[in-house]
């Protein structure tokens, strides 16, 4: 710790969910990846990009996807910036958009990375409670003037989605920046993008990690007006996505077919859960997203959470006020779900 500044010795750190290497029969429910495999055009692609022109340094601005991305959404491919996974989205708006003595507000509970993003640069914030059904209080956003409100739509670790109707009502009367975090808008259908046109004060931000299964690719999307993408602009790395990601990720994009092919087996495979663990006596908060948010009627979650991981069953269990009494579950296959569902009634049983 002797070369550390005061922000970094006070800091915690983000603690991802636990990333086992391959192999040794683990079934992996505990950081919302796709069980299912990006589909065969993105895996060719990607291998073709695999050439000499690898010696070359990528497009600066990933300009193929955004063109792609404009087209599909009628915008503008310069309302558009391309990172390095969402997370480095949040890293360039902690670090572009705040000032030091601004104050952020986000959900609690909601991706606690907000929180550790917040603190790596040394920025105050106020976690709002969701109310008892989980439901974001967006009037408490309004109570003080924050200059930043994170919103994640639809919200992990609850699954619950925010109405975007609501959030433009919220956008009528807040001055500050909006982020509307929409990782796992495909599950849910909802989108907060066309806001973009009317208000210069919102930047949704989308990834390639859940529905396209391309988390080990690391590519996220801005969406916002030009003034707050040339901010972007002017404080990224200089090439802070590959030629690989970036070859991937259009084609990602142009297979229609593939997204709502996994988008429909993942609602399938939600259903089945959904089903079959209320039949083991949980309470399943109704999701948006690709996971479920569960809490058993007489059992804690840490003891359930514990006894899996024994069966080498990894699901996520968060430490903290409300969210220690839930598991969350990502959706996996039907294989991978009727083991969890076996080890969970032997687990029960005992
Ligand atoms: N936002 C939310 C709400 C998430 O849950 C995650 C992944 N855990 C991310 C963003 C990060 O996505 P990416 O892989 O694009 O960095």
């Amino acid at each position: 710790m002797k070369y550390w500044n005061t922000k970094l010795k006070e800091m915690t750190e983000y603690i991802p969910g636990e990333q086992p290497g391959g192999g040794g029969g683990i079934i992996k429910l505990n950081t919302n990846e796709n069980p299912f495999p990006a589909s065969q055009r993105v895996l060719d692609r990607i291998k073709e990009a695999c050439n000499q022109s690898l010696r070359l340094y990528p497009n600066s601005t990933s300009l193929s996807l955004r063109k792609i991305f404009a087209k599909d959404n009628n915008i503008d491919s310069d309302n558009i910036f391309v990172g390095n996974g969402s997370d480095e989205i949040f890293t360039l708006i902690f670090r572009a958009f705040i000032e030091n003595n601004g104050v952020v507000a986000f959900s609690y509970p909601s991706y606690s990375l907000y929180y550790t993003m917040a603190e790596a640069n040394g920025i105050k914030y106020k976690k709002i409670n969701l109310d008892k059904d989980f439901n974001v209080d967006l009037d408490a956003f309004l109570s003080k003037n924050y200059d930043l409100v994170i919103l994640c739509n639809p919200n992990n670790p609850t699954g619950k989605g925010c109405d975007v109707d609501d959030i433009r009502r919220f956008l009528d009367k807040y001055k500050g920046l909006l982020i509307v975090d929409e990782a796992y808008v495909d599950f849910y259908g909802e989108t907060s993008i066309e806001m973009v046109k009317e208000f210069d004060n919102i930047i949704v931000t989308r990834s390639f990690s859940k529905s396209y299964s391309l988390a080990g690719l690391r590519v996220g999307l801005a969406i916002a007006q030009k003034d707050i993408i040339r901010g972007f602009l002017k404080i990224k790395d200089s090439y802070n996505v590959d030629r690989l990601a970036e070859a991937g990720a259009c084609a990602a994009l142009l297979d229609k077919k593939g997204l709502k092919y996994n988008i429909d087996m993942m609602k399938n495979n939600k259903e089945f859960l959904e089903e079959k663990i209320e039949a083991l006596g949980f309470q399943v908060v109704p999701s948006k997203a690709n996971f479920l948010f569960v809490k058993h009627s007489h059992v804690q979650a840490v003891e359930i959470y514990k006894k899996l991981r024994e069966k080498k069953i990894l699901v996520r269990y968060f430490d903290g006020p409300i969210q220690s009494e839930y598991l969350r579950i990502s959706i996996g296959s039907m294989m991978e779900l009727k083991t969890l569902i076996n080890g969970l009634s032997s687990i029960l049983k005992d």
